[in-house]
């Protein structure tokens, strides 16, 4: 068994979640994670699976023993006719990728960084944009993890409940050692981005979510300006290295160097948060990027922030964009984040805040270091009117209480996790807080 470090420092991307576990395991093989998982069982402990700790919310806080699965990463099979890979479940998705790449193959979608390994990003349901596409968690097919009994699980995707449970389970039903993932064929994509008036993009953003792959749009807090960005498969198209470095000065650097200072301003000074957020509204360039899918869905975010998201149906997102832009206009926020918007494909998940309707995803940020509580608690209020489902990796105000309406099937996947976990290893103090039935 691989040797536990003890009483490790443990803080998420953002910082906004801190621990110091009693044990942190770095397993190196299938026995290990099985050893460490009855220890804990025999000592009555809870054990946390760590991912790249790029949650805001605690779903990945250790609170006894923590588990890094950093030793179990990179690819293990394929089968390029069936176009499925397994992956170690502590893969990153920036490693995953290339592996796919070389195969000939890629992810159906990703979001907007390639920073979480995949265990962590199918297990809080990771989603990009694209009507007709669903999370990261959808893209899996068959699932092995260990369980709360110690014991080799493994199972293949269809219609039944266990699928549904574990397709977005939050480390609740045990260690995930590794997803197969359906792949797609290799594909490059051009993004195209303009800046648009709130009024033009309402107007075009009903033909605009089926007539491209991807759309996405970025809504300037308060003011009457929107990034939108619609992106579509190209011609297979790999970035030179010169223009990857182009890029990187341009849009890691500059851009990210140019927000930095500007979120400075505002931290220094919040009330000239609208005023910068009108000549950021303003300075949006138009333009395009292509490459490979994995060169364009992801850009470095060099500046740090915590987020909240939330899934709301899809026929409620006009309505839902008219009343926050009313709202911000006329009771401006100290915040210059813009408000990310993107849709995704119904998921029959248990636990899934699409709940099977066609969804938009609206995400909520705040700069490091500034006040967002005013403006979260605003967000979450706003959004029990649009029957809104945060996503369980961001900032949420969730209880018990709101599990139980807006999760029908909670009791459901919560009788599958007993099932599988009795001794309730993987259930952490705020996990019980939100799940317990
Ligand atoms: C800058 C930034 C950008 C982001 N962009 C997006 C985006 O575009 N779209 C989106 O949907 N989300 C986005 N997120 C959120 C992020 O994708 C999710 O929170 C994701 O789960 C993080 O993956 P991770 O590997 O860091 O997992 P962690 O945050 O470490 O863990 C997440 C959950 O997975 C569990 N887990 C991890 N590994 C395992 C395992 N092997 N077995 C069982 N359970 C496991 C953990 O216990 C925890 O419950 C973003 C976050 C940041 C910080």
């Amino acid at each position: 068994m691989s040797v536990p470090k003890k009483r490790v420092k443990w803080t998420n991307w953002s910082r906004n979640v801190k621990a110091a576990p009693d044990y942190y395991h770095f397993p190196k093989s299938v026995s290990d994670i099985q050893d460490v998982v009855n220890s804990c069982r025999i000592r009555g402990v809870s054990l946390r699976v760590t991912g790249a700790a790029h949650s805001f919310s605690p779903i990945a806080k250790p609170e006894s023993d923590a588990m890094s699965l950093d030793n179990l990463r990179g690819l293990i099979s394929y089968d390029s006719e069936a176009m499925e890979v397994r992956l170690w479940g502590g893969t990153y998705l920036h490693e995953a990728a290339p592996i796919l790449a070389a195969i000939g193959l890629g992810f159906e979608n990703m979001g907007d960084i390639q920073e979480q390994t995949i265990a962590g990003a199918v297990s809080t349901g990771t989603h990009g944009t694209g009507i007709a596409l669903g999370s990261l968690s959808s893209q899996v097919v068959a699932w092995t993890w260990v369980d709360g009994k110690g014991e080799i699980q493994y199972h293949r995707r269809s219609q039944d409940d266990l699928s549904k449970a574990l397709s977005l389970s939050l480390g609740m039903l045990g260690v995930l050692i590794d997803v197969t993932i359906k792949a797609v064929p290799l594909y490059s994509l051009q993004m195209k981005s303009y800046r648009s008036t709130l009024g033009n993009a309402l107007a075009e953003w009903s033909s605009g979510i089926r007539d491209n792959r991807h759309l996405e749009w970025f809504y300037f807090p308060g003011t009457d300006t929107v990034q939108v960005k619609e992106t579509n498969i190209t011609p297979l198209h790999k970035q030179t290295l010169q223009s990857k470095t182009v890029e990187f000065m341009k849009n890691g650097l500059i851009e990210n160097a140019g927000f930095k200072v500007i979120s400075e301003l505002c931290r220094v000074k919040p009330s000239m948060s609208r005023m910068l957020t009108t000549i950021s509204a303003k300075s949006v360039p138009n333009g395009s990027k292509r490459g490979m899918y994995y060169e364009v869905f992801p850009s470095p975010r060099l500046v740090k922030f915590i987020e909240t998201e939330y899934a709301i149906p899809l026929h409620a997102f006009e309505a839902c964009i008219e009343e926050i832009h009313g709202f911000l206009r006329a009771h401006p926020f100290y915040v210059h984040f813009p408000i990310e918007c993107r849709v995704t494909a119904g998921e029959n998940a248990f636990l899934s805040p699409t709940q099977g309707e066609e969804t938009a995803f609206l995400a909520f940020h705040m700069y490091k270091g500034m006040d967002a509580g005013p403006y979260f608690k605003w967000v979450h209020m706003l959004m029990e009117k649009y029957n809104g489902r945060p996503h369980f990796g961001k900032v949420n105000d969730l209880t018990n209480e709101k599990m139980r309406q807006l999760y029908p099937n909670l009791q459901r996947f919560m009788e599958i996790r007993q099932q599988y976990d009795p001794k309730s290893v993987f259930m952490t103090n705020y996990l019980q807080s939100i799940f317990r039935i």
